[in-house]
């Protein structure tokens, strides 16, 4: 087993993952930023180094000063969480380089599914169901790009091969726009992914979000976890996430999980990994597969019973999976809110500090989460500042520990968005499960027509 594990991240997943390096006895080093000195994991870890200012360029995303970190405490491995690194193949690559582990997969692993166009190739090869559209690149042959839109069907989407975050992509409905559409997004994403290449897809009008976790040792072993639906989303980003997805059926589960785990076979997967899928009429379309942990994974570890960042460190460890596929029982459901420092109406952010502070509790009702009263929560980060995730025997008693967990939550001193998830647990269409990526925003526009709102 590692010993000491340098924690590349801040925030409640920085938390977890001292957690689960403190419950296998292996040493932390927390590295953050001057406006985090007062982060509840630099406290408890056994050691921490303050990398930069409070911009991220200059201290969560400078790869020389947390390997520096990794060297000056005689650490051995280095865990990147989610966003700031964890997707990043040229610090993965220098982490090894200089000696390190990186917690996640091999960097040529995480090059190749950070272009898109080369990770749906891949999938492709690997029997992954993919979205109808272009075999590879976009080139700017008019009449080619035409035939090509006019054979998928319109609507069609152009997205950036590099693009990330929700960014980088365009809808087209006519042949009339569609050669502008892709100028535009090619011009945009050389601007902020510096890479222009852009590929087609089938836009699917009513989709669903929904994902499969996987574990690989990369020695040969690899298994999944089932689903997550995280449908309920606003501007491409998730807000509440759950296990299982409603109505897919075990046979569902068993045909798609099998797909993503020959995936990883054959692409000799190792960590943590989730494939992305958009689901509609009954089929799975794989849009990309995320190189790490990911903010949901509690939703997971509550019907699994398995702790996924343990997995993490044992795999990075060396040791095989000791998970066999049958030994993954999936028990009841589990809900996850992200709690966001922000306006509930507005969205927008509401940094500052955090006066009282109370959690919620009972059975099956977990908070992750770095905030205490007392602690201010700095404006330079997202603004997501814990996760409250219950579990229940089934969806319906989720619901209704979910319901009550968040009427216990207190946090003054700042805005969140309790009150937005109060009314999704309320409203009847969450509540009969299985509505599509934009029924949220959907819901949300009609309330400002009718102020009485989600209900
Ligand atoms: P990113 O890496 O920026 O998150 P994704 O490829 O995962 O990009 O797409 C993000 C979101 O965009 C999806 O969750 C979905 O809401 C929408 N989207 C992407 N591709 C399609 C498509 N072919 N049809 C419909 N919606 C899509």
């Amino acid at each position: 087993m590692l010993d000491k594990v340098v924690i590349a991240n801040r925030g409640e997943i920085a938390l977890r993952i001292l957690r689960a390096c403190h419950a296998l006895g292996i040493r932390t080093v927390a590295v953050h930023s001057t406006v985090d000195r007062n982060l509840k994991h630099v406290a408890m870890a056994d050691e921490s180094v303050c990398i930069g200012p409070a911009p991220s360029n200059r201290s969560y995303l400078d790869m020389p000063a947390i390997i520096a970190a990794a060297e000056v405490t005689d650490a051995q491995a280095i865990h990147p969480g989610y966003g700031f690194l964890s997707e990043n193949a040229d610090f993965a690559e220098r982490v090894e380089q200089s000696g390190f582990v990186f917690i996640g997969p091999k960097a040529e692993t995480i090059r190749l599914m950070g272009d898109k166009v080369e990770a749906i190739r891949a999938m492709k090869e690997a029997g992954v169901p993919c979205v109808p559209g272009s075999d590879g690149p976009l080139g700017d042959d008019v009449a080619t790009n035409n035939r090509l839109a006019n054979d998928i069907g319109y609507p069609v989407i152009v997205k950036a091969a590099g693009g990330g975050g929700g960014r980088g992509m365009r809808v087209v409905h006519t042949e009339a726009a569609l050669a502008n559409a892709i100028a535009t997004t090619k011009q945009e994403a050389k601007a902020a992914f510096g890479n222009d290449m852009v590929y087609m897809e089938k836009f699917l009008e009513n989709p669903r979000h929904v994902e499969i976790q996987v574990l690989a040792d990369g020695q040969g072993n690899a298994i999944h976890l089932g689903e997550r639906d995280c449908s309920m989303q606003r501007r491409h980003q998730k807000v509440v996430e759950e296990a299982p997805a409603p109505g897919i059926t075990p046979e569902q589960r068993e045909e798609i999980g099998r797909v993503c785990v020959e995936a990883c076979l054959r692409i000799g997967y190792r960590g943590a990994g989730t494939f992305e899928f958009l689901y509609e009429n009954g089929r799975f379309y794989f849009i990309e597969m995320n190189t790490r942990i990911q903010v949901e994974h509690p939703v997971t570890e509550m019907v699994t019973g398995i702790d996924l960042i343990r997995e993490q460190l044992r795999i990075a460890s060396g040791q095989k999976l000791s998970i066999r596929q049958e030994d993954v029982v999936l028990r009841g459901h589990a809900i996850e809110c992200r709690i966001n420092a922000e306006d509930p109406e507005t969205f927008l952010p509401s940094p500052g500090l955090i006066q009282h502070f109370h959690a919620p509790g009972g059975p099956g009702v977990r908070v992750d989460s770095h905030i205490y009263e007392g602690y201010t929560v700095p404006p330079n980060y997202d603004s997501m500042i814990g996760k409250l995730i219950v579990h229940g025997a089934d969806r319906e008693q989720a619901i209704a520990r979910m319901r009550v967990a968040l009427s216990e939550m207190v946090i003054d001193g700042i805005r969140t968005n309790i009150p937005l998830h109060q009314r999704i647990m309320a409203d009847g269409g969450f509540q009969a499960g299985g509505q599509n990526i934009h029924y949220l925003e959907k819901r949300l526009a009609e309330r400002k027509e009718r102020p009485l709102g989600i209900g």
